[in-house]
C-alpha cells in the first residue's frame, strides 16, 4: 500500500492519506495540475505549486472522504 504523501506549497502543508483515498477524483477535477490518480487509483501530487492557493484549497476540501488534509504554517488545520 502506498505511503502517505506530503507536500509543502507556500504556507500550506498538504497530506494525502492513501489509505482513505477511494479515487472519486474530485481533487483531480478541480486541480489537475496538482493531483492525478496513480495506477492504484490513489491520488498523488503532480505540481501543486502551479495552482493558485484558493483553488488548491478548494480541491483539497472537495475530497468526500477527507483523504486530503491541509495545515498552514502555524500548524492550524485548514482542511477538512
Ligand atoms: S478527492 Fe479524495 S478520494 Fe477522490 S481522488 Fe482525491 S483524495 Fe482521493
Amino acid at each position: 500500500m502506498a505511503a502517505d504523501a506530503e507536500w509543502v506549497v507556500g504556507d500550506l502543508r498538504i497530506r494525502i492519506d492513501a489509505t482513505l483515498c477511494v479515487a472519486f477524483g474530485e481533487c483531480v477535477t478541480i486541480a489537475p495540475e496538482a493531483f492525478r490518480l496513480n495506477d492504484d487509483g490513489v491520488a498523488v501530487f503532480v505540481e501543486p505549486h502551479r495552482v493558485e492557493r484558493g483553488r488548491l484549497l478548494a480541491a483539497c476540501a472537495a475530497c468526500p472522504v477527507d483523504a486530503v488534509m491541509v495545515w498552514d504554517a502555524q500548524g492550524n488545520r485548514l482542511v477538512p
